[in-house]
């Protein structure tokens, strides 16, 4: 299936667009400032009930297709480049969140980047270090599964991880934090300045969906590989992890660089409504193929005429023969 192939390919692309933007809309926050974790449901699916799961799931596979499009535009035009930001609990739906919305897309112009807790060598430098690092390059989309945000996550909800920073003492201050989301706000200003578009999803997942999540990953043996024991350790902070998510959305939520707030205990409708906001953001771009120059044109023209007497003189050869 090809959405793009004629002029009218254009018309459908743009119906697409405009029918994917009420998914993302509703979960968009580009200002911090008044936002409760507590205003989103999890179990939001806004007007879909299950009975429309299996349109929701035939408006997804268009939407990848469009985002396959889009992105193939992307790399053509070499411009601009899309990082998009997933943070979540546990067993949220990151990696089949990316699985599902990237599947369409060409994998010469997709990276997906994991952060582990910190190595050595990363403990040695600035923490946006090994993010600067990963970023995507011009005409690429970058998946961060987990980021620098974990600065204000993981790290604050466990100030352990803070001590093995080897950051100076006098620098470790009760604004710490506060420090770090200005900073965090810069980056984002400066990757925004530098043609790097940033789209930032928090997969909100509730405590009683990652119960059912965790009970089938122990449960089910195919799927016994995804579960740790240290995800059980995790969800005992769930409240402070809450607070710290909160915070951070309060605080770095802006217009450039906005926050998508995704209710997660229905894989179809979070699938969706990603795959939905990239779409938002690729639009916004004004994507189109470069624009073929006259030079070129002639070169191609050229070219053509080549290929052409070719196979001219090809068949009067066989002919002869
Ligand atoms: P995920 O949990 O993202 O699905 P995974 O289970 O394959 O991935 P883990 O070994 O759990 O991989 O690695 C992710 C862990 O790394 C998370 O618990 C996260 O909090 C931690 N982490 C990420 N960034 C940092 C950081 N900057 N400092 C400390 N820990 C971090
Ligand atoms: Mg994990």
């Amino acid at each position: 299936m090809v959405l793009l192939s004629k002029s009218s390919g254009e018309i459908k692309i743009k119906h697409l667009i405009k029918r994917a933007r009420p998914f993302s809309e509703p979960f968009r926050i580009t200002k911090g400032k008044s936002f409760r974790l507590k205003d989103i449901d999890p179990g939001d699916t806004l007007h879909l009930q299950s009975e429309d799961k299996p349109r929701a799931k035939e408006v997804l596979a268009m939407g990848v297709q469009l985002l396959a499009e889009l992105q193939e535009m992307l790399y053509a035009q070499d411009r601009w480049s899309v990082l998009i930001v997933l943070q979540a609990m546990d067993a949220a739906g990151k990696d089949s969140t990316i699985k599902h919305i990237m599947s369409g897309v060409n994998p010469q112009g997709c990276q997906v980047h994991s952060f582990k807790a910190p190595s050595e060598e990363e403990l040695d430098h600035d923490y946006l270090w090994r993010s600067m690092r990963a970023l995507p390059t011009r005409g690429n989309m970058g998946i961060f599964n987990r980021s620098y945000y974990e600065e204000t996550l993981v790290v604050r909800v466990h100030q352990e991880f803070l001590a093995k920073q080897k950051l100076p003492q006098r620098l470790i201050t009760k604004n710490i934090w506060k420090e770090r989301f200005e900073d965090i706000r810069n980056f984002e200003s400066y990757l925004t300045r530098n043609g790097i578009v940033v789209r930032k999803f928090f997969l909100h997942v509730s405590k009683e969906e990652q119960e059912r999540r965790f009970i089938e990953r122990i449960e089910n043996p195919e799927k016994n590989w995804k579960f740790s024991a240290s995800d059980i350790k995790e969800r005992a902070y769930w409240d402070d992890y809450m607070k710290a998510y909160e915070d951070m959305i309060r605080n770095t939520a802006t217009k450039e660089a906005p926050w998508y707030v995704v209710p997660a205990d229905n894989k179809w409708f979070t699938r969706l409504v990603v795959a939905a906001a990239i779409i938002d953001a690729l639009d916004s771009l004004g994507l189109h193929y470069p624009i073929v120059g006259k030079q070129k044109l002639e070169e191609l023209e050229e070219a053509r005429k080549t290929l052409l007497t070719e196979k001219e003189n090809g068949k009067k050869s066989k002919n002869k023969t």
